[in-house]
């Protein structure tokens, strides 16, 4: 199993829209979340974002299993309109050359009921040409030895119910929890995994607001995760320098595109 960090920033990304702070001008660029899991010739993306498709390029994917969508939120799923567009030219509303075997996309998306409504009251579009399996948190996808389990997630939202995943092939688990704004139960299958991806906005104790960020972090040792790796990372967001972020805490904070075989 192979894990990619696609986009390891937060919602705006870094650099934030429009700004010369110093963190934005000194910092790594960070794209919009997003995770790619690749087992054998399973190609799995966790997240959605606006960043999509120049993130698959990067890494020269061109062909998904499945696109799992955490919730509706811009920076989660906004880039289904891309997928939409993929899907439209290979429903052959594009210009003939989008017909060639290289630029025949064929996967399905996931997500919650919630999600799916969602889409068809905002982007009713995009579900005339995608494929769109609900799934929602305690249910699962299986492509050949890979696994996909949802869970739910407390995003501190009732208009926008978010859901994780874990990834699982043989002995190998991934979970990715996105943006987590309160604790909640931990399912059998999400515990002593190989990687854990956690909304790292956790490391900030002034951002979290009412929120309690000590409660949070202890919460992400809870999975009991060899590793925690920080999504929505922001030197813009935190008003710090790449290398005080994570510092004393059990997180490593990667860079896009870091990846890692388990
Ligand atoms: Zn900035
Ligand atoms: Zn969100």
């Amino acid at each position: 199993m192979r894990v990619t960090l696609m986009g390891s920033g937060d919602a705006v990304g870094v650099p934030a829209p429009l700004c010369g702070c110093e963190y934005c001008v000194e910092s790594e660029r960070r794209r919009r979340p997003a995770v790619l899991v690749e087992v054998d010739d399973r190609t799995v993306v966790l997240d959605i974002g606006p960043d999509i498709a120049r993130q698959l390029d990067e890494m020269d994917v061109y062909d998904v299993d499945g696109f799992f969508a955490t919730h509706a939120h811009f920076d989660n799923y906004w880039g289904i309109n891309e997928l939409g567009q993929a899907a439209m030219k290979r429903a052959g509303h594009g210009r003939e050359e989008f017909d060639s075997a290289a630029s025949d996309p064929e996967f399905t998306v996931y997500g919650s009921r919630p999600v799916r409504t969602f889409t068809e009251d905002t982007f009713p579009y995009v579900l005339d040409y995608l494929d769109y399996e609900p799934v929602d948190p305690g249910e699962a996808v299986r492509a050949d030895d890979v696994r996909i389990r949802a869970f739910a997630v407390d995003h501190g939202t009732t208009a926008f119910p978010t859901q994780g995943y874990a990834v699982s092939a043989g002995e190998r688990t991934v979970v990715y929890a996105p943006d987590v704004d309160g604790p909640g139960e931990i399912p059998d299958y999400c515990v002593d995994a190989d990687l854990l991806f956690f909304d790292g906005s956790v490391l900030d104790e002034e951002r979290r607001g009412d929120r309690d960020a000590t409660e949070l972090r202890e919460f992400a040792r809870r999975f009991e995760a060899d590793r925690i790796v920080a999504t929505n990372v922001s030197e813009h967001g935190l008003g710090r320098h790449t290398d005080s972020i994570g510092e004393g805490t059990a997180f490593e904070i990667w860079s896009d595109f870091d990846s890692v075989s388990l």
